[in-house]
């Protein structure tokens, strides 16, 4: 792992940083180029421009750790609005959300009474339901849960991370329960006892699971099979595979994030494949803009020319 990215990920978890970097009015600046806002109006606002170059969203109220019950039920309260907001805006448009924003931290069954709140809800409105992964010692408890809600809701899908060694085995397992399955290269600053170290050895696990979540056997269960990554190689790479397995464009999707590759993205959807964006908003931003700025040293200077306007 590159000394750039550890830094990153280590002020992701700083407090001090947390409340003094994010009041620069720079820091601000740069951080625009990932939200087109803190609120849910500002999300809704991007989504809607979105949906006229054919491209759909997810959507994700930016939190994470949250050790207080009181701002727990806010947040799954906050979703179900947005649930419903949705439906009214007859927007495609998907929530995303980490279990320890519901409170998994404070208590499991907690978060499980949230979550199932929000999946009912998604089921009520035909909408569908994502559910973020967080760092490895989370996998176990997030999978449990969602395998848990998959027995009463059919539309719930979980993100896995092809940086994880474990993650072929839960992508079967999840697949043929027909549990949707985000797959993306992993965010977090793992250890070399249960993640790949080298960005080669994840990219080269990423397309052999992407390779498995297109064969017929694993569509079998009706899980949605989705690739949540920027790398344009490895998105061709797929597609051509897919087109030599015989499966159409329209069996699987591509999920970015808002603000990062964004050519790629209409270019794609002009091109007949299925495409999301994830746009995250709210105040709590920092951690999850230093994995944004970890996950590409490019990102820096954007920040630094910030800084001058
Ligand atoms: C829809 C979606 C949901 C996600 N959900 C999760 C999750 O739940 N848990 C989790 O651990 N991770 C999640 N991630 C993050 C993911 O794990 C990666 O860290 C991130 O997508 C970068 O990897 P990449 O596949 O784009 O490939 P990379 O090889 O890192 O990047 C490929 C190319 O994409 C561009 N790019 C990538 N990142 C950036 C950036 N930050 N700024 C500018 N350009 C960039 C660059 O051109 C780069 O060369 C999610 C990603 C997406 C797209």
């Amino acid at each position: 792992m590159s000394v750039g990215r550890t830094i990153f990920l280590k002020a992701s978890d700083s407090q001090w940083l947390r409340e003094h970097g994010t009041k620069a009015p720079f820091v601000r600046r740069a951080v625009s180029k990932f939200m087109p806002g803190e609120s849910f109006d500002d999300m809704l606002v991007a989504a809607k421009a979105m949906a006229g170059d054919g491209v759909s969203a997810v959507f994700t109220r930016l939190g994470e750790n949250v050790r207080d019950l009181a701002e727990a039920d806010a947040v799954a309260r906050h979703y179900v609005d947005g649930i419903d907001r949705i439906k009214q805006a007859r927007l495609a448009c998907e929530p995303s959300i980490k279990l320890t924003q519901l409170g998994l931290d404070i208590d499991r069954e907690l978060a499980y009474g949230h979550l199932r709140a929000l999946a009912s809800r998604a089921h009520q409105t035909g909408n569908y339901l994502w559910i973020d992964m967080e760092q490895s010692s989370y996998v176990d408890v997030t999978l449990d849960l969602t395998r848990r809600l998959r027995q009463e809701f059919p539309r719930v899908g979980v993100c896995l991370q092809a940086y994880l060694f474990r993650t072929r085995e839960d992508l079967v397992d999840l697949m043929g329960r027909g549990i949707g399955i985000r797959l993306v290269k992993g965010a977090y600053n793992e250890p070399p006892a249960v993640a790949f170290p080298k960005k080669s050895e994840v990219d080269a696990n990423y397309l052999a699971l992407a390779q498995t979540m297109l064969d017929a056997g694993s569509r079998a269960g009706g899980a949605r099979p989705v690739f949540g990554t920027h790398d344009v190689p490895l998105i061709e790479a797929i597609r051509r595979h897919a087109g030599a397995a015989g499966v159409a464009p329209i069996e699987y999707e591509f999920h970015m994030l808002y603000g990062i590759q964004k050519a790629a993205q209409l270019r794609l959807a002009h091109d007949g494949a299925l495409v999301r964006v994830l746009i995250a908003y709210g105040a709590y931003w920092f951690p999850w803009y230093m994995r944004r700025l970890a996950e590409r040293p490019a990102n820096v200077w954007f920040v630094a020319k910030s800084l001058f306007g």
